[in-house]
């Protein structure tokens, strides 16, 4: 007999959340904590989403999606989780670049990214100034027409140097480009400017034992190998259960955590949705995907702080996010994992790299399967080429490596296309006006880039839960 995942489960519940990412998470912990019954629904055999970890032989932990993300994390993590998971929250000091254009270290904040810009770069204090008061004054109602390369035309003409230093680790945080509204940028540059870059200190997985924990002292049903594979809508629009595993479990709200044109085309059908609708979802576009490299050192091989926690390196002459989406691959992110921040609890002091670039679904998901593998091998290998230059003697030092594609992140997550970030702006809108299409569908989870990211995640989390949770009313909740 295969094993019920669903053993034990109620028929009923007033929530039912589709997917564990951060945002999906974050809402079964705070609708469980205003009184309602929650049921979780993960089609993975682990929580987390992007956000989670594997194991590899040797007793090595790779996180998938911890390289940084902006101090806001830690009081939303105190206020819509625990103070022990806040705590958790580190800040990364070595951000390094090395490109043709400039080699430096940085804090990554609003303080030393002036320094750089106005003594190393020679920009005027003032343009800088402005700069940065102009991205922090950038909120969602502002103008949306404007785009990044014309904020960067305004203030750094010509000077694509700085456009590099303030632009290519936002295109690898959320897959941004010059052709996004400039608010997008604005709002995550800011967000990290504020105070620095910031991570977990433990690995995602002690992060998720914990808010596992967590949601279910606060009575979340969290059920894994659970794949949602409809929701269910009657004939007024209204939402009345979904089918997991084949099983029909009634609810009055959902809150589908699962690809927002997924949720919208897939999981619901498009019968059920006005036809402008329906076409703005299919209009939403991906933000793209990306391709890692996972690294362990052989116990008691170690690699130099001076490394950085960060590298953002390339090859490549300027700023060109085209560029770094090519299979060609001319720009990689390093993240250097010490056992300081990544202690293992159990196991020797472990040092780890992990190596991102961005990619295009399309790039990878089409080959016949040997020269997908082909691919992989080469991608390791050229990684290592690379690494070469920053962990003198490598090869040797390797007990583990293995590359992730578009394609991982489509088989483990169900993100079409693999996509890495959600979508581009205009999903967030879509994402928003779901539940006045059908009453009681809710969708939370990376979009418009400004929620997307382990921050956007969380707090959007937020923001839908509370949007659901006027929608039924606490005095009815059913626990
Ligand atoms: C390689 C990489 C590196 C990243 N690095 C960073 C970083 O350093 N800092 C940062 O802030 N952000 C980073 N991100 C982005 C960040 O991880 C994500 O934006 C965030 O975790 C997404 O959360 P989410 O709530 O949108 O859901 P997701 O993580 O997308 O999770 C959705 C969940 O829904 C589940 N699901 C989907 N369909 C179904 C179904 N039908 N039934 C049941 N379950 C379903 C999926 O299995 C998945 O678990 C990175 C992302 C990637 C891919």
């Amino acid at each position: 007999m295969p094993k019920d995942f669903l053993a034990g489960c109620r028929d009923e519940y007033d929530v039912v959340v589709i997917g564990s990412g951060l945002a999906g998470l974050t809402s079964a912990n705070v609708l469980a904590r205003q009184g309602y019954s929650v049921l979780l629904l993960e089609h993975h055999y682990q929580l987390g989403g992007m956000a989670t970890w594997f194991k590899r032989r040797g007793g090595h932990i790779f996180d998938i999606s911890l390289h940084g993300f902006p101090i806001g994390m830690k009081k939303s993590c105190r206020k819509y989780w625990t103070p022990e998971i806040a705590e958790s929250i580190v800040q990364l000091k070595g951000i390094r670049f090395e490109n043709p254009q400039f080699s430096l270290r940085t804090t990554f904040d609003r303080q030393d990214f002036t320094r750089i810009m106005t003594d190393e770069m020679k920009v005027p204090e003032e343009t800088v100034q402005r700069f940065f008061d102009k991205a922090r004054s950038m909120n969602f109602y502002d103008d949306q027409e404007t785009t990044t390369r014309e904020l960067f035309e305004e203030f750094f003409p010509g000077r694509s140097d700085v456009v590099r230093l303030v632009m290519e680790p936002i295109t690898y945080a959320n897959g941004s480009t010059l052709d996004d509204p400039a608010i997008t940028y604005g709002i995550v540059f800011s967000n990290f400017m504020h105070k620095g870059v910031f991570t977990f200190s433990g690995g995602t997985d002690k992060l998720v034992t914990q808010m596992k924990a967590e949601m279910e002292k606060n009575g979340v049903d969290v059920r894994m190998r659970s794949l949602v594979e409809r929701i269910e809508i009657d004939e007024n629009r209204n939402v009345t259960g979904v089918v997991v595993n084949g099983r029909r479990i009634g609810c009055r709200a959902i809150m589908s955590n699962a690809n927002l044109k997924s949720t919208i085309l897939k999981l619901a059908g498009e019968q059920h949705f006005d036809p402008e609708f329906v076409e703005e979802a299919k209009a939403v576009r991906l933000n793209n995907s990306s391709c890692q490299v996972y690294i362990a050192l052989k116990p008691g091989e170690t690699f130099d702080e001076s490394c950085g926690d960060l590298l953002f390196h390339s090859e490549h002459e300027g700023f060109d996010a085209t560029a770094m989406l090519s299979r060609d691959i001319s720009s990689r992110t390093f993240s250097f994992y010490y056992p300081s921040t990544r202690p293992d609890r159990e196991g020797p002091d472990r040092y780890m790299v992990v190596s991102s670039t961005n990619a295009n679904y399309d790039d990878w998901a089409h080959l016949p399967e040997e020269e997908y593998e082909a691919s992989k091998e080469d991608l390791c290998e050229t990684t290592l080429d690379c690494l070469e230059q920053y962990v003198p003697g490598i090869r040797e030092k390797v007990d583990w490596v293995e590359a992730s594609t578009p394609r991982t992140f489509e088989h483990y997550t169900r993100h079409i296309g693999g996509a890495s970030f959600g979508t581009k702006f205009e999903g967030l809108d879509v994402s928003k006006r779901l539940p006045e299409q059908v009453s009681g569908l809710f969708h939370a989870g990376s979009v418009g880039i400004i929620m997307s990211g382990w921050l956007g995640a969380v707090n959007y989390g937020v923001i839908v839960a509370n949007e659901l949770d006027k929608y039924l009313v606490p005095e009815t909740a059913t626990v």
